[in-house]
């Protein structure tokens, strides 16, 4: 069974394509023991990007009053998986929520989308298609990058400020208005419904990756790939190299760069090719601007050290020796946020470091690259 279908399902179409939830197997508190085992069976992790295992999350989440939270919201721009999953099959996304709501004895439950998201009709039809035990309401949270962490979340469902809480205490501890919180990504929801629906062991054989395409390949888009297929694979499931590729930005904004293409991937929600013709420098300077704009400026690393490395990207796109200090800086940063918004922007400028560095060299001898553009 593969996650995404070709088009978009109803709850009819739903159920004739994935089947209907066994709730009987799962009754009462034995119940919900044995449905949280079927996902550690399952090896579940979550698709945010974190992998953490989702077994632990629903353990330690379980509770008297507690709450399942479902980020829909995507605030990643290179990622359009959990629109594409939202939009062409919303109850697969909801049945997923049901069964985390009951193994964690939830009594309510929020889907997160961004706000003006292109799914939030489509999602309140799936809902009004459905007769749910726990009762689901859609909550449009403010459309930034930071907005859609988890501790973000529960601080917007709390109190409607949007930024991140901080790393302690944990949603499962105290989450949303002070009950023990699940926060789940919608694609780590389709995929425990996926668990329940083929049995733990068939889930494993047969699990899939859904990937966000995008740059210099035939068919951009949302392709679902088997866990575990090489970069060279995804982009191959995108139609292949729509133009010669000279590296890949691994995990979206806050991933990585990478020539190596072969080794096998797991649970990258986004994947960019940047063609040869284009300097990764410039992408990448592109990238962590976006990056600072976009922190909530509570924490020193994103009010002093996102602005510092940016503008330190821009000056060795002019040619500056900004590499040095880029090289003292970019440890400073990781680990120090409340969340790991920093951390990610200085995972992408090490290594835009270290794959380009061929170009950081060019531009410092010339003032400009090989590209005659720049082309970003
Ligand atoms: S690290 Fe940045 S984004 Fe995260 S909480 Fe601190 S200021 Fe906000």
């Amino acid at each position: 069974m593969t996650i995404l279908p070709p088009h978009r399902l109803d709850l009819a179409g739903h159920r004739r394509r994935n089947g209907v939830v066994p709730w009987v197997a799962y009754h009462g508190d034995d119940g919900r023991d044995r449905l949280i085992e079927a996902v550690e069976a399952a090896d579940l992790r979550g698709r945010g990007g974190a992998g953490f295992p989702t077994a632990v999350k629903l353990r330690a989440a379980r509770a008297k009053r507690s709450i399942v939270v479902a980020n829909g919201c995507e605030g990643d721009p290179l990622s359009q998986k959990d629109v594409a999953l939202l939009t062409l099959s919303p109850h697969l996304v909801l049945d997923g929520l049901q069964l985390a709501a009951h193994a964690i004895g939830a009594a309510g439950a929020v889907l997160c989308v961004h706000a003006g998201s292109p799914v939030t009709a489509g999602v309140a039809a799936a809902l009004a298609e459905r007769d749910d035990r726990v009762p689901v309401r859609v909550a449009e949270v403010p459309r930034r990058y930071v907005a859609s962490e988890e501790t973000a979340l529960v601080r917007y469902l709390t109190s409607g400020d949007a930024r991140p809480l901080g790393k302690l205490p944990r949603p499962a501890e105290r989450g949303v208005r002070g009950r023990p919180t699940l926060v789940s990504n919608v694609d780590t929801l389709a995929q425990l419904a996926s668990v329940v629906l083929l049995g733990p062991h068939h889930y494993r054989a047969a699990r899939t990756d859904l990937v966000t395409v995008t740059g210099a390949v035939r068919r951009p888009g949302v392709v679902e790939v088997p866990a575990g297929t090489s970069l060279a694979g995804v982009l191959a499931a995108a139609g292949g190299e729509a133009e010669t590729v000279q590296a890949v930005l691994a995990g979206g904004c806050g991933g990585s760069w990478t020539t190596s293409l072969d080794g096998g991937v797991t649970g990258l929600p986004a994947v960019y090719a940047l063609p040869v013709r284009a300097c990764g420098l410039a992408y990448t300077a592109k990238v962590l601007a976006f990056l600072a704009a976009e922190s909530a400026r509570q924490c020193g690393p994103c009010t002093f050290g996102l602005p510092s490395i940016a503008a330190d990207f821009a000056e060795l796109l002019r040619g500056g020796p900004a590499a040095d200090r880029l090289a003292r800086r970019l440890p400073l940063l990781t680990g120090r946020g409340a969340c790991a918004h920093p951390d990610g922007a200085a995972r992408l400028a090490a290594s835009a470091l270290r794959v380009f560095d061929a170009d950081v060299h060019t531009h410092r001898a010339g003032g400009r690259c090989r590209v005659p553009a720049g082309v970003a």
